[in-house]
């Protein structure tokens, strides 16, 4: 069904800036100039560029660390480029030599020296045959000739056996950086030892004058490639830790040689002179790579360089928004294929970045993924042959770009209908769907059970979890039993209490559940059924109180697509919730600030409800926010 596009007065001024086409928007040249949202971080990396010292950037993944580490190699001076040249070393023919020249002379080097090789086998080449020619004149006259020919083609065999092979004496240029415009580049992420710190080729052929020479089979690595620019890797926890090992001696030394890292291979008997490899190290990662980085290198990049953290969101502002805009003329320039957005289709985007940002007031800073979006919309514009992107087009995209997790959580629902997993309609005792969320923006219906069994051992009840709890959720359901004890009043020595998350395959992280424990928990405590149109989601304090939590929006959908007529969301998640137009008339969002609310939209209506509630509100000191002052 196509969607209609909906704008209100109240959106169409997203900010002050009239244009027709993201074509008439001025994109600056400089990537640092490029980037969006990250203020702080571009701040440091102008001051480290110039100081010529580490960043180590956390946060998630798409939202600028790599453009970030990319703008960084265009403001270091070009001027102090090197190229870098390996020739043989006479004396040890495994321990070439290397020699490092200004940028763009390693090739006129390597350029004159073929020409010398060439000019001297010439000449070698034309001596020979004066000289075989000679002898062959020569015992023909004295009448000997066969003895000639024989001599002339053993001078042969042995000159090519033992003259100094000139081509063999010619250096090899492993690092250029000939018309190179900025300071290099490189992304190390996940590349193998080889790769990054540099290899020796095997020699199949040892001897018998068909040899590689040792200085012709060193290849540099990512770290002398960018020497006097800027070294990238991410997930920098993922490096081994021989690796990271020398990293940092990489970076204490400046320089590094290069051996072989195959050990059976000839390479390993090669070792160079150091390589000289003076570059900047940006590591990046989220926060778990930092605490499972190597310590060492952890610290040298605390003691002589900057610690960044990169913002996932950014204030709602008519000026964020502009650099929004700007945001998709760069990458529409940047892929090269799309046709350009019209205001709307960018206001489309811009809506899209709110809804994503899962804040209130605030605009996405993941923008690898908004840039996807761009993208996909822009393809369908190109493949419609239009000139330009419109609304209409980024709405497609936005149905068609589904994350996996989104894909994933689409089949979850099917399968779940499928085997009547979730109810929607009718009420049960201990049983209430909850809302989690996937790969972080894709919700899924999460039901949970709740039962009450006599307890085994005497002394005390247990409460026991089962589905696949990861440890945020299992503190939930220990913070929940102490709400229970709380709110219900009954202390419960001789009774087990048995959770059961249903259907989740994948695991339950975060304690955005426990409204949803507790709700089941006092349901079947009590044996008062709840109403299965309602889906919820919250956190609980030990006090009872609803606090907030992530993914608002998402979990939202996700209860009106599985045909979920009322969701409760806690009160402070209220502006978070920017759900599309197509579910607003499908469903009921009720936010609530405490348990007594939660129970009141939940449970089936009756004496036993009004009893409970009764009861609740005498037992704790919180107030409906009915009751609150506004
Ligand atoms: P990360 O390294 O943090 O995973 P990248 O730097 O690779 O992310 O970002 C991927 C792409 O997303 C960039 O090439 C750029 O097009 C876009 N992008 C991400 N963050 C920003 C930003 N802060 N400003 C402008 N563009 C961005």
């Amino acid at each position: 069904m196509e969607k209609e596009i909906t704008t209100s007065s109240e959106e169409i001024e997203l900010y002050e800036d009239n244009f027709e086409t993201t074509d008439s928007i001025d994109v600056p040249e400089l990537l640092i100039d490029q980037i969006i949202g990250q203020e702080h971080a571009v701040e440091v990396v102008k001051k480290a560029a110039s100081q010529r010292r580490h960043v180590m950037m956390i946060g998630s993944p798409g939202t600028g660390k790599s453009l970030l580490a990319k703008a960084m190699a265009e403001l270091l001076p070009k001027e102090e480029l090197q190229d870098i040249m390996a020739y043989p070393n006479p004396e040890d023919s495994n321990n070439p030599k290397i020699r490092s020249v200004p940028a763009g002379k390693g090739r006129e080097i390597v350029m004159a020296h073929k020409l010398e090789a060439q000019k001297k086998v010439q000449s070698r080449n034309m001596l020979m045959m004066i000289l075989v020619f000679g002898i062959i004149i020569y015992s023909f006259y004295v009448g000997q000739l066969l003895w000639g020919i024989i001599a002339a083609i053993m001078i042969l065999l042995l000159t090519r056996q033992f003259l100094p092979k000139e081509e063999m004496m010619i250096p090899k240029l492993i690092v250029s950086n000939y018309q190179k415009e900025h300071a290099p580049f490189l992304d190390a992420t996940g590349t193998h030892a080889g790769a990054l710190l540099g290899d020796v080729r095997h020699d199949p052929f040892q001897s018998g004058g068909l040899e590689t020479p040792a200085h012709d089979r060193v290849e540099s690595g990512d770290i002398h490639k960018s020497h006097k620019g800027v070294l990238f890797l991410d997930e920098i926890n993922t490096l081994s830790l021989e690796s990271q090992q020398s990293m940092l001696t990489a970076l204490q030394e400046k320089e590094y040689p290069i051996t072989g890292q195959s050990e059976r291979s000839s390479g390993a008997l090669v070792k160079t002179e150091p390589v000289p490899c003076d570059f900047i190290m940006v590591a990046a990662g989220n926060l778990d790579a930092v605490e499972k980085m190597h310590p060492a290198l952890r610290s040298r990049i605390k003691g002589y360089g900057y610690e960044l953290f990169m913002r996932d969101s950014m204030e709602d502002t008519p000026e964020n928004r502009k650099s929004l805009v700007r945001f998709v003329a760069q990458e529409v320039l940047r892929d090269g294929h799309l046709p350009p957005f019209d205001k709307e289709a960018v206001d489309e985007v811009i809506r899209e970045a709110q809804r994503r940002a899962g804040r209130k007031g605030h605009l996405t800073l993941k923008l690898r993924d908004l840039g996807g979006l761009v993208r996909v919309a822009g393809d369908i514009a190109h493949s419609e042959d239009a000139a330009v992107t419109t609304a209409k087009h980024v709405l497609a995209a936005k149905k068609m770009a589904r994350s996996i997790e989104q894909q994933l959580a689409d089949s979850y629902l099917e399968r779940k209908n499928d085997y009547q997993l979730f109810k929607k309609t009718g009420s049960a005792v201990g049983r209430v769907n909850g809302l989690a969320v996937m790969g972080g923006d894709s919700g899924i219906v999460l039901p949970i059970m709740a039962g009450v069994t006599p307890s085994l051992s005497n002394s005390e009840g247990r409460v026991i979890a089962t589905g696949m709890l990861k440890d945020i959720a299992k503190e939930a359901v220990q913070n929940v039993s102490a709400v229970i004890k709380n709110v219900t009043g009954k202390s419960i020595p001789n009774h087990d209490i048995h959770i059961q998350f249903i259907g989740t395959y994948e695991g339950v992280e975060g304690d955005s559940a426990s409204i949803s424990i507790a709700t089941a928990v006092i349901s079947a405590l009590e044996n008062i059924p709840i109403d299965q149109s309602v889906a919820m989601t919250g956190s609980l304090s030990v006090r009872g109180d609803v606090l907030p939590i992530g993914g608002a929006t998402y979990k939202i959908e996700a209860a009106a697509r599985a045909g979920i007529k009322k969701v409760i969301i806690p009160k402070s998640n209220e502006a978070d919730v920017l759900i599309e137009e197509a579910y607003k008339d499908k469903i009921e969002i009720v936010p609530v600030t405490n348990i007594i609310e939660v129970i009141e939209h939940s449970l089936v209506d009756g004496p036993d409800k009004d009893r409970i509630v009764e009861k609740l509100k005498s037992l704790t000191s919180l107030k409906t926010s009915a009751e609150m002052p506004e």
